[in-house]
């Protein structure tokens, strides 16, 4: 209610600024890009947050609510480690390890991606950026694509995370996940989309676990800092049934 009469007087604003050419064509004109369109778009939201902290689940929910593509690099290195490609032999190496795979690998197989079309109205970017230079480079290709970026944080209490990741499980045919603790499937060890025998990734175990989330606040941590201060942090409890979190991340997004 109180959001449609915010939007009657911000076209009353935009007829009478723009000496009455027509509402609809004077918003259009005015309204950045990604808002375009009958429902608003987000363009490119960047979920950021520790391994574990549920950004595929939440990446999956925004799709969903607005058809827009989830680009998750974790992913996307996981399907050139499975199709054999020289690049996924290089990058298997730094993943069994709980290492970030380098710049000189990582950044040629995201740009390609996200030069597909399907990319053009914006998507959904999870796992990357991780460190300050991913974050700068991104910038820089976001404001060559003209997509100004939602930087979300997903935060969750570290004690949380290690019983998050040791409890994850993977159904290998749709990639949804699971927590034996948290989120069981309905049939144990099952996947509830396809009945898929549920997988543990190798780097959930137990010492490569310690060793990402070292590398998230050697590495990552910076990232998230060049973004706070900028203003540009958008900060959502993660420590919340996976709906909350969906919802808390709606509303700031709508905000924003
Ligand atoms: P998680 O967030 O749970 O660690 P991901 O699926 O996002 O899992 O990533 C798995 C692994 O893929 C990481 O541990 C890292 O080796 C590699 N990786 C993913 N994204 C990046 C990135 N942006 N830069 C470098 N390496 C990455």
């Amino acid at each position: 209610m109180q959001r449609e009469s915010r939007k009657v007087s911000r076209r009353r604003f935009l007829k009478e600024a723009t000496g009455a050419v027509g509402a609809a064509s004077a918003l259009t004109i005015l309204k950045p890009r990604w808002v375009r369109g009958a429902e608003k778009e987000f363009g490119v939201v960047v979920l950021l947050g520790p391994p574990g902290a549920g950004k595929s689940e939440q990446s999956r929910r925004l799709t969903a609510r607005h058809s827009i593509p989830i680009i998750s690099t974790g992913d996307l290195l996981r399907d050139q480690v499975r199709r054999g490609t020289q690049l996924g032999l290089q990058a298997d190496t730094y993943m069994k390890a709980g290492q970030l795979v380098p710049d000189s690998l990582m950044n040629p197989i995201l740009e390609d991606r996200l030069s597909q079309p399907d990319c053009a109205r914006g998507f959904i970017l999870d796992g990357y950026p991780r460190t300050l230079a991913q974050a700068e480079s991104l910038d820089a290709l976001l404001k060559r694509k003209g997509l100004p970026p939602h930087i979300i944080l997903l935060e969750v209490p570290t004690e949380r995370l290690f019983k998050l990741l040791t409890g994850r499980r993977i159904c290998p045919r749709c990639n949804r996940s699971y927590n034996i603790y948290f989120q069981p499937p309905q049939k144990e060890n099952l996947c509830d989309a396809d009945g898929t025998t549920l997988v543990q990734r190798p780097d959930d175990k137990e010492e490569v676990i310690r060793r990402r989330l070292d590398t998230y606040q050697r590495e990552t941590q910076p990232a998230i800092e060049y973004y706070a201060r900028q203003g540009r942090l958008v900060r959502v409890n993660g420590d919340q049934p996976p709906e909350k979190v969906a919802g808390e991340i709606e509303s700031k997004l709508a905000s924003q």
